[in-house]
């Protein structure tokens, strides 16, 4: 006997036509006929019990190939569970090193707390230390560096240092090297395409907060960091303008509720400086300025809701248009594919090194003493006094959304796996509810634009189709 899989949806096109989506395989089937739309409810039932001979041939393989039936007996959560502890395993290998918490911008919404904690020349030994510890228990051949912040740049002399350590490190044992950087486009040396080649930065991300007007005043100047030529806005313009010549640049347009209507203006100016058709053409990321931290709690006024801010991408997609990419941080390829990847923070092989140095497993912790999992060597002595080992790094290492009370039970698991697992490891209600949210409303329209159908603005997910 089969039964609908519980991870099916349906969108309805025109006349008889049902777009079939199954989340767990993410197979798409379209049917049509007399009989589509009364098929498309018998398969969002998952208790059902279906044969192969209530179908012609030709079709119950469709189906079962494509996963909208499983055995009876099946146990469909837990080959996700399968997938997910496979991922956490082979996610590839990232060092995020935080090599300052100092920023010369001050940004209203900015969660990091500014200490005069840096990264130092002493500590590089036990970096590279702990990069071969962890490539060695990834069994790969590739490390990953991210350059984190504060404003990573601050302390220039300590990444040169450090970078050429590491791709020593790696030219040596065959591994393969890349490095990317999370800027705020203000910092960078002179010769740009010089750095970016010897540090071999193959992606940056520059952040925006809006058009000029609206960037200087949000990405001030902070006191003890003197402007120095250029207005914030104008030296990140300037730099994305060089960048787009020698690496992949991220250009993420921060939204709320007081920038919002800057978005159209900003991708006009970004083609009309040819960010779109420049040798390595920029990804644009809009981003919803959200409560991240909880010591941004007072962001709940200003944060869009989540039908606002995808309506907002809507409109970034239509003004782009086939000139370049938009990225969505839900459905990165715009289409959404059941995850095989998990967030660096769960990646077994990752960490992130906090200026203090301090481990961190997720990049928005860096600074939170009390959620650290650890300390490099060169710093142990000094950590005497903070109580390691934390007991989140237990709680990391168990972390299992298909274990989760709610996710464990939802029909989004297999493209979310329960969203950031940060909001879990806070118990913060009201980010898990939004991911609901999210999948309710955008699913079916994004099943619908890879099948050329209108999904009406209206159309959502019920949660009873959510939890069925
Ligand atoms: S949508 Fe919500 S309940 Fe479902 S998997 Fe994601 S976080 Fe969990
Ligand atoms: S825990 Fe959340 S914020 Fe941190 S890296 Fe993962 S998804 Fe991103």
């Amino acid at each position: 006997m089969w039964r609908p899989s519980r991870y099916n949806f349906a969108v309805r096109g025109i006349d008889d036509e049902v777009v079939l989506f199954n989340a767990s395989t993410g197979s798409v089937l379209k049917i049509d006929g007399v009989d589509a739309k009364e098929l498309a409810r018998v398969l969002m039932e998952p208790r059902l019990e279906l044969s192969s001979v209530d179908f012609d041939a030709q079709f119950s393989v469709q189906l079962k190939r494509g996963g909208f039936v499983v055995d009876g007996g099946s146990d469909e959560l837990l080959l996700i569970r399968e997938r997910y502890w496979r991922a956490r395993g082979e996610t590839p290998v990232v060092l995020t090193l935080t090599t300052t918490m100092d920023c010369n911008l001050g940004c209203y919404y900015c969660y990091e707390e500014r200490s005069p904690s840096k990264l130092k020349f002493g500590d590089i030994e036990s970096i590279v230390d702990l990069a071969k510890r962890l490539v060695s228990a990834s069994k790969r051949h590739a490390l990953h560096v991210d350059w984190y912040g504060g404003e990573p740049l601050l302390n220039l002399d300590f990444l040169e240092l450090a970078s050429k350590a590491l791709q020593a490190y790696c030219s040596g044992a065959g591994i393969n090297y890349v490095a990317s950087l999370i800027s705020n486009g203000t910092q960078w040396p002179s010769d740009i395409e010089d750095f970016v080649s010897r540090n071999r930065i193959y992606q940056a991300q520059i952040s925006f907060d809006g058009l000029q007007e609206n960037h200087d005043k949000r990405r001030h100047f902070r006191k003890g960091h003197k402007q120095l030529g250029d207005s914030s806005f104008c030296q990140a313009v300037k730099l994305v303008d060089r960048l787009v010549n020698c690496a992949k640049v991220h250009v993420r347009f921060n939204i709320d509720r007081d920038n919002q209507g800057d978005l159209i203006p900003f991708i006009r100016l970004a083609r009309a400086r040819g960010w779109f058709g420049a040798a390595f053409p920029i990804i644009f990321q809009p981003a919803r300025l959200a409560t991240y931290s909880s010591k941004v709690k007072f962001m709940r006024n200003y944060e869009l809701s989540v039908d606002e801010y995808e309506a907002l991408c809507g409109q970034a997609r239509n003004e782009v248009g086939s000139e370049g990419r938009v990225e969505d941080s839900q459905a990165p390829n715009g289409f959404p594919l059941p995850r095989t990847s998990v967030c660096a923070a769960l990646a077994t092989n990752s960490i992130v090194v906090g200026a203090d140095g301090l481990k961190y497993r997720c990049g928005l912790q860096v600074g939170e003493n009390h959620r650290a999992v650890g300390v490099i060597e060169s710093r142990q002595i000094e950590k005497t006094g903070v109580e390691l080992p934390a007991t989140d790094a237990s709680w990391w290492d168990a972390f299992d959304p298909t274990r989760a009370p709610n996710c464990s039970r939802c029909s989004f698991l297999p493209i979310c796996w329960g969203g950031c697992p940060k909001k879990h490891l806070e118990g913060d209600q009201h980010a898990l509810s939004e991911q609901g949210q999210y999948w309710r409303q955008n699913l079916l329209r994004f099943i619908g634009r890879a099948a050329n159908i209108e999904v009406p603005a209206e159309t959502i997910i019920p949660e009873s189709l959510q939890f069925r």
